[in-house]
């Protein structure tokens, strides 16, 4: 898979330092997701207060891909309104559609964008986002 140099870098940064990989013992919400065509695996955990999506760890194994994009996600969730982490995984649904779209929240998720021209990779880098939606739509319940 040939990506951006820069691009490339930043994924491997995000793979080999994982931001907020782990596990929370506070009462949260887990979601577990997995991708069988790469053999990817995330369990998501979210701590949510008030609409907010207060804390977010994950833990899995997979591809580089994969987990960066779980590293990824977690940092520029964290803080952000359901609505604005909605808005996001919208955002980066268009960006694995090759549309332009840029990520103020965290530019480094825009590293990930290069990955829409190898459509059997889409799967690794939305797992976490999709991971994501389950755990905000689980709290509209
Ligand atoms: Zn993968």
């Amino acid at each position: 898979m040939q990506l951006d140099d820069l691009y490339r870098r930043v994924i491997m940064d995000h793979y080999k330092n994982p931001r907020n990989r782990g596990t929370m013992n506070e009462e949260s919400v887990t979601i577990n997701l997995n991708n069988p065509t790469c053999g990817d695996r995330i369990s998501l955990q979210l701590q949510v207060a008030d609409g907010k999506v207060t804390d977010a760890k994950f833990s899995g194994e997979g591809c580089s891909i994969s987990m960066s994009s779980a590293s990824m996600m977690t940092e520029a969730v964290k803080g952000r309104s359901f609505d604005e982490a909605l808005s996001m995984a919208d955002r980066f649904s268009s960006l694995m559609k090759g549309e332009a779209v840029e990520f103020e929240e965290l530019e480094d998720i825009e590293a990930l964008s290069g990955v829409n021209k190898f459509p059997a990779r889409i799967k690794c880098a939305t797992l976490a986002w999709n991971a994501l939606r389950k755990g905000i739509e689980h709290q509209h319940e």
